[in-house]
């Protein structure tokens, strides 16, 4: 396996209840919009699910084994923590992200018009070029707890690069 680079690739899945509301984070964008998502973080479903990709890359678990929701300490807290910790994690691994593609599945809110911030947003958050970060938006048809606007979920694939890996 020696001469080959040690790519990894990570998935990570998320579903938040959409209620009615003033806004929510998508991607550590604000979005605003007459519904918002429960949960016992800010409920950014798309970077529980990016969490979860990045975790993934190097078999590190999933974001409740690092963040238990029993933990009052983090009811509330800005998701970018979470993310934060695996990428810290994935970095003590000898590994670096060089590619994340993240895909809503949603009828409400339109996420077209919030693509670019959104990518900006997790260009910050990675330290990476957003030539390396697509956001996609999907519905379902009007099918399924997404289509009867119940829920929102998010899919995301981060491609991992690890250098001395075991
Ligand atoms: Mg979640």
């Amino acid at each position: 396996m020696d001469e080959f680079p040690d790519i990894r690739t990570g998935f990570g899945y998320d579903v938040h209840c959409l209620i009615s509301g003033s806004g929510m984070k998508l991607c550590g964008t604000d979005i605003p919009c007459d519904f918002a998502l429960s949960g016992h973080s800010d409920a950014d479903v798309a970077l529980h699910a990016l969490t979860d990709a990045v975790l993934a890359a190097i078999c590190a678990g999933d974001i409740g084994t690092h963040f238990p929701p029993t933990d009052p300490q983090w009811k509330g807290a800005d998701s970018r923590i979470f993310l934060d910790l695996a990428l810290q994690l994935l970095a003590e691994a000898g590994g670096q992200i060089n590619h994340i593609d993240v895909t809503l599945v949603c009828e409400v809110p339109k996420i077209a018009p919030h693509r670019d911030n959104m990518r900006e947003s997790l260009a910050k958050i990675t330290g990476m070029p957003e030539t390396r970060i697509s956001v996609k938006a999907t519905t379902t048809e009007k099918l399924g707890f997404t289509g009867r606007r119940e829920g929102i979920a998010a899919y995301a694939v981060a491609t991992a690069v690890i250098r001395n890996a075991s």
